[in-house]
């Protein structure tokens, strides 16, 4: 840290993103990446608009927005597009709280809710997940602040249902719920309906997992036309130009292939069942996931020291080491060939174990 460094951020502490190792060629299942390639029809729009990169990308992302309002069945007024979906869920803490409003987040979800508190020198409300890692609706009712709930959750992947969610919305009528669907596409139910009914709904979703785009950095917030104006109210006070021209052709395109985009999430859906009962076999225990990860710890091994043997043998898993979750690891679900090296793996660590 240099002299110079503001005491304000004195306590911060950054976001760890999962590691992106660039030294050998890892089976990749540590940051939820999907493991196939964006749509074709992504990858040529973004090449015809790398030739007009001399111009600024079009701030009002107007051609992606209206074709992302129309699928999402919204108006082009309810929807914004950001770089990435960190990038709206910080718009939304720096809109939707302050010194009396604070953030209110689970103890066990993504860990850069902690950090957008902290970097915006907001007061946060940690609310502990149950014993079994789900969580009790009724702890958010009057929760007394802006609420962050990962739906599904991460890294437990456990989903609410659209019914709980309402009920939060209903018992907190004058705060903001913002709902992070960064999973939701792999058997979440959204809640994206429910924000013509709800002004204090804002729904956050992202092109990274089921759209194959984590590279091209492309989410988006849906919620009633006031919410969205306060938050480009942020965005046009931070950085106009967010979403770059490259990113956003890749998102037109992406939307124009929906088909594509089904068929991947069908097909992570089916390994995520099979790997499952693969290592339920291998005497795993796990959460009921409806992500495209899996979340499992095993009785007779160490969360940590799995993590390493995997990651020794080319396979590259994310662990936390938060003490509530530290037996545990994220496992990515990829394509069925490198699930069965993930498996076959485990399996041989079992053997030489016994
Ligand atoms: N929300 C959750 C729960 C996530 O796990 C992630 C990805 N790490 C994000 C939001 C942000 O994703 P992105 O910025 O790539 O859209």
């Amino acid at each position: 840290m240099s002299r110079f460094f503001s005491p304000k951020y004195a306590s911060l502490e950054p976001y760890t993103p999962g590691e992106q190792p660039k030294e050998m060629q890892y089976v990749k299942l540590n940051t939820n990446e999907s493991p196939f390639p964006p749509s074709e029809k992504a990858q040529r729009e973004a090449a015809q608009a790398a030739m007009g990169l001399q111009l600024y990308s079009d701030p009002t992302c107007k051609k992606t927005t209206d074709a992302l309002a129309k699928t999402l069945g919204v108006d082009s007024d309810e929807v914004l597009l950001t770089n990435g979906s960190d990038e709206i869920l910080n718009f939304a803490f720096m809109a939707f709280c302050d010194p009396k409003t604070p953030a209110v987040f689970a103890d066990i979800t993504y860990g850069f809710y902690s950090v957008f508190a902290e970097i915006n020198n907001l007061p946060s409300k940690i609310i502990p997940l149950k014993e079994d890692f789900t969580i009790d609706t009724s702890d958010y009712f009057a929760a007394g602040g802006t609420v962050f709930i990962a739906n599904p959750n991460a890294p437990t992947g456990i989903a609410l249902s659209r019914d709980q969610i309402e009920e939060i919305l209903q018992k907190n009528p004058n705060n903001v719920v913002v709902i992070d669907e960064a999973y939701v596409d792999f058997g979440g139910e959204s809640c994206v309906p429910l924000i013509k009914k709800y002004d204090n709904l804002l729904v956050t979703q992202t092109f990274s997992k089921s759209r194959s785009m984590a590279g091209a950095r492309l989410g988006f917030g849906v919620g009633c036309k006031a919410l969205i104006a306060d938050l480009n109210a942020i965005k046009y006070s931070t950085n106009p130009y967010n979403v770059n021209s490259m990113t956003l052709a890749a998102g037109y395109g992406t939307l124009c292939d929906p088909e594509y985009t089904a068929k991947n999430c069908q097909t992570i859906m089916e390994n995520r069942e099979k790997t499952a009962t693969a290592l339920q076999k291998l005497g795993f225990e796990m959460t009921n996931s409806k992500t495209n990860f899996l979340f499992v710890k095993h009785p007779k091994l160490d969360g940590e020291a799995l993590y390493l043997e995997l990651k020794r043998r080319g396979i590259l898993v994310r662990h936390f080491t938060a003490s509530r979750i530290s037996s545990y690891n994220r496992i990515t679900v990829g394509t069925w060939e490198q699930m069965q090296t993930l498996i076959a793996t485990i399996q041989s660590i079992l053997e030489e174990q016994a």
